[in-house]
């Protein structure tokens, strides 16, 4: 395989999701990406193998370690983050996870936002206090609990922004300054903002990571992830955590995600106008309480939104009904279109009622902290006919 990958960084971010990797054909000229579905690799001679292992020859070795088709998935991300180096990872929690290992050791403490996707909190709670690393969580938009939580001994610093299921944002380049102010890291998970509305290392960033099971792959295939940061830390500590330990990403995953990445900017932008739409129909509805919106001037948050996201309010909408979880389940056992699923990103409109799935391990008092009520739903807008979707849900409203 021709391997004469350049920085393109004269390409804007649409046209390097398209070509980004591009000039790694085999010698077949093949328009789309090849997919190497292949766990090992072939070698010329045993000089050439011993070379391999020692570094002093590039190429494959086995694709727990690595993979063509990966690689391009690896290189497309790259190059749309602007970022020195990117791993992919089995799925987004083994991201996180991979991050998170690869990172900390015993005697190191984390400081995170208290609103996070669940299986991140179970991390910082439940695992990485058996290890001996110690975990606080902060209020995300309380900039006085961030530098009240950070110590000496703080080695990472990790938040969402907008957080699940509640939209609210975080300040990531106050909170970098906070970070850095002891050499912590600070990694962002950018799922729920995407790699079209927000660019977290142009706010200082040290390590962005995405479930790429999201709006990466964008119509519920497939379960990746993947990490981005510096060359040194990539290649170095992550490298080897995921090489050793295994949570590397598929051949034909990573195919099916650089497919994704071709349409992502795309569909985000749809995914967004259709939820900019739904979110002023349900504001004005008299079944609702309460509807969530960064893109909404109400968002107690809109100017960092403005400022962070380019004003766009995302791809989700949260909101509350009136009469709690009785009329949350009444309204989404009424609905057709939109589909009660806790998955998010995909083309298709998917609702969830994050008390009873996606945080149902957590305290009430957890729950209250996060304003996680009964009453919530969070809602992952697809792409159908936006007039569609608003019938859809009126007609379930009632
Ligand atoms: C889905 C999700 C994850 C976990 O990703 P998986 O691919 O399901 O492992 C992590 N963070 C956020 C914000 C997510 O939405």
């Amino acid at each position: 395989m021709a391997d004469d990958r350049k920085d393109h960084n004269n390409w804007r971010a649409d046209t390097r999701m398209i070509h980004g990797a591009g000039e790694m054909r085999s010698q077949y000229g093949e328009t789309s990406e090849a997919l190497y579905l292949t766990s090992s690799y072939v070698y010329p001679s045993p000089e050439e193998a011993a070379k391999r292992f020692t570094g002093d020859a590039e190429g494959y070795i086995y694709s727990r370690y690595g993979n063509p088709t990966v690689t391009m998935f690896e290189e497309r991300m790259r190059l749309l983050e602007g970022a020195q180096a990117a791993m992919a990872t089995s799925s987004g929690m083994a991201a996180v996870n991979a991050v998170f290992m690869s990172l900390l050791k015993a005697g190191d403490h984390v400081l995170a936002s208290r609103a996070l996707f669940g299986a991140s909190l179970y991390l910082l709670n439940e695992l990485l206090p058996r290890y001996g690393v110690e975990t606080t969580l902060v209020d995300g938009g309380d900039l006085d609990a961030w530098q009240k939580g950070i110590r000496k001994n703080t080695k990472l610093v990790f938040l969402e922004t907008p957080t699940n299921p509640t939209l609210e944002l975080i300040d990531i380049k106050a909170v970098a300054k906070i970070a850095h102010s002891v050499d912590a890291k600070l990694v962002v998970d950018n799922v729920f903002a995407t790699p079209v509305l927000q660019q977290p290392f142009l706010l200082g960033t040290d390590i962005v990571l995405y479930s790429a099971t999201k709006h990466i792959d964008g119509q519920g295939r497939c379960l990746g992830g993947i990490v981005l940061g510096d060359k040194d830390y990539i290649e170095g500590d992550l490298m080897q955590y995921i090489r050793q330990t295994g949570p590397s990403l598929s051949p034909f995953n990573a195919w099916v995600m650089l497919k994704g990445l071709e349409t992502l900017s795309i569909r985000v932008r749809q995914h967004c106008s259709n939820a900019k739409k739904v979110a002023d129909f349900l504001k004005g509805h008299k079944a609702i309480e309460r509807v969530i919106y960064p893109g909404h001037k109400e968002h107690p948050q809109h100017d960092l939104c403005e400022k962070q996201m380019g004003g766009d309010g995302g791809p989700l909408v949260a909101f509350e009904l009136k009469g709690g979880q009785e009329a949350a389940f009444a309204f989404m056992n009424k609905l057709s279109i939109v589909k009660i699923c806790n998955n998010l990103g995909d083309a298709k409109s998917l609702i969830t009622h994050p008390v009873t799935t996606t945080h149902q391990r957590l305290s009430n008092k957890e729950r209250a902290d996060l304003r996680i009520t009964p009453a919530l739903v969070r809602l992952s807008v697809g792409l159908e006919d936006a007039s569609d979707l608003m019938d859809d849900l009126g007609t379930a409203l009632g």
